[in-house]
């Protein structure tokens, strides 16, 4: 197992507080892993400002061929990565191995791709004797911070459009979650100039907070909570940085009465429980039209109650536990509200699922009304509610009614409906008759407080690098 932290070409072990990096399936301790002090943070962002220089005036070309030799070597360690990624989760095999190794190998892929025809739109003569043309460029030193659900993949949707729109980067994974970011500080190191990716470990409020006020640090790009987005928002207004928002969700699920019932019971069982609903697009928060809620309910309970976890033979296993003891504990004291509700009942779930490990059981809180916590709050677990509704204008305005603003869809075979539901949810996605599935060549992010800035797709390359105006008198 990698255990050193990567600055510039050096490998070195953190110097302050150390972390247990558990195994959330049985609570064990993996392994301790000290966290970077003041001087190696420094030390990194040095680096990447010194391998700036050079990186910075690479062809996209040079720089599509790191990132093409970056996906080839992750593909070919595809069983060790996935290895790693289940046990410091604890993700099923399976989902690790088939479902994210191949889109994080892509998401490297894509960039490559998108780098070389990335192109600025006009060169031309605006005013006599002069032509403007206009450059983009890369933004500088990126301090990016990673959660702790898709450890890897989240690494790729930052580190990727990043370096291949020619910055340098300086990289803090989750203090929960490090395990294959230092695989990759291995992987990286082989294969990348010294300094263009940097990777030093510690907890948000220490190393995170430092490399968010740090003054040589351009640009922060970070994934988490509502809350932390607020304070890099607050330090970067100190030294005026850019900064890239993927923040919390509450993805509402509109259900008509003329949807597809069993298309929508097999979607929710499995976009409202992946990853145990540590999801930022969960499909989490149903709304069902009366004439079909109360059957909805009842087949949705019946196939939520065979997601199969915890199981000895981990290939049966669909989803995993929770990441720690502290968010099991946070999921269930909502559930325990909920279920303190006189209108709310728990049709399946409910409780903790192990006696050791971090699970839960997947969950369905049903009649839900629009002003309950379980229903506005992110949970982040394996529950989804579900509240009954009469109407276009009640549901839309409900699904509208929340702080977050990532991901949405909308369920019904009348294409009509569906299109005027996609032009007025006010959410980054909205998905027809299905929920949860992306691709790199399409845009990931929020609007209101799921934040600002897009993972994958060409906008993400367009977040990670300015556009400048250069002007020639030739008169
Ligand atoms: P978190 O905000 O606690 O931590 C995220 C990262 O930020 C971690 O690396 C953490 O160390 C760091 N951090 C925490 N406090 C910090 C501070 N003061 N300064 C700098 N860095 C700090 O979130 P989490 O618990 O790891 O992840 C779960 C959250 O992430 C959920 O709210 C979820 O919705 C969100 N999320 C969003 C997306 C998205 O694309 N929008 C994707 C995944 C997760």
């Amino acid at each position: 197992m990698d255990t050193q932290m990567l600055i510039g070409s050096r490998f070195e072990t953190g110097t302050e507080i150390e972390e247990h990096i558990l195994n959330p399936k049985t609570g064990a301790t993996v392994i301790d892993l000290p966290e970077a002090s003041h001087a190696q943070i420094d030390a990194a962002v040095d680096a990447a400002e010194k391998a700036f220089v050079s990186w910075s005036m690479t062809t996209p070309g040079e720089r599509s061929g790191y990132l093409l030799k970056i996906a080839d070597a992750i593909e070919r360690d595809a069983d060790g990565f996935a290895a790693l990624e289940a046990l410091n989760c604890g993700k099923p095999i399976n989902a690790v191995r088939n479902d994210e190794i191949p889109a994080i190998v892509d998401c490297w892929r894509f960039f490559a791709g998108a780098v070389r025809s990335m192109h600025a739109t006009v060169a031309g003569e605006y005013l006599p004797g002069h032509t403007s043309m206009i450059r983009r460029d890369p933004v500088g030193i990126v301090g990016s911070i990673a959660p702790w659900n898709y450890p890897l993949m989240m690494m790729a949707w930052k580190l990727a459009p990043a370096i291949a729109g020619g910055n340098t980067v300086v990289f803090k994974p989750s203090e929960q979650t490090p395990l294959t970011a230092l695989k990759m500080a291995k992987l990286l190191s082989d294969i990348l100039p010294e300094g263009v990716v940097n990777i030093v470990l510690g907890r948000g409020e220490t190393v995170g907070n430092a490399l968010i006020n740090h003054p040589k640090i351009n640009m922060v790009s970070i994934t988490g909570d509502v809350a932390t987005g607020k304070k890099v928002l607050a330090a970067a207004s100190k030294t005026v940085k850019r900064t890239h928002l993927e923040l919390g969700g509450k993805a509402p699920v509109i259900v008509y009465n003329d949807a597809d019932l069993e298309a929508v019971v097999n979607g929710i069982r499995a976009f409202g429980y992946y990853n145990a609903g540590q999801d930022c697009t969960a499909a989490c928060r149903i709304y069902a039209e009366k004439g079909i809620y109360e059957k909805f309910v009842a087949d949705l309970s019946s196939a939520v109650s065979t997601i199969r976890f915890n199981q000895a033979d981990d290939a049966e296993n669909e989803i995993g536990p929770l990441i720690s003891k502290r968010q099991r504990d946070r999921v269930a004291s909502f559930v325990e509200r909920a279920a303190d509700v006189k209108h709310i009942e728990i049709t399946t779930g409910g409780r903790p699922g192990s006696d050791q490990g971090f699970f839960f059981q997947p969950t369905v809180v049903a009649g839900a009304t629009q002003n309950d916590e379980i229903v506005r709050r992110e949970v982040f677990g394996p529950v989804v509610s579900v509240t009954p509704f009469s109407g276009e204008e009640q549901v839309l305005a409900w699904a509208n009614d929340s702080d977050y603003g990532l991901a949405s869809s909308v369920w019904t075979k009348d294409i009509s409906k569906a299109m005027r539901a996609a032009t007025r949810l006010q959410y980054g996605c909205t998905w027809i008759n299905t929920h949860f599935m992306l691709c790199n060549e399409m845009p990931h992010g929020g609007v209101k407080q799921s934040g600002y800035g897009k993972d994958m797709s060409i906008y993400a390359l367009e977040d990670y690098t300015v556009v400048r105006h250069v002007m020639i008198n030739h008169g």
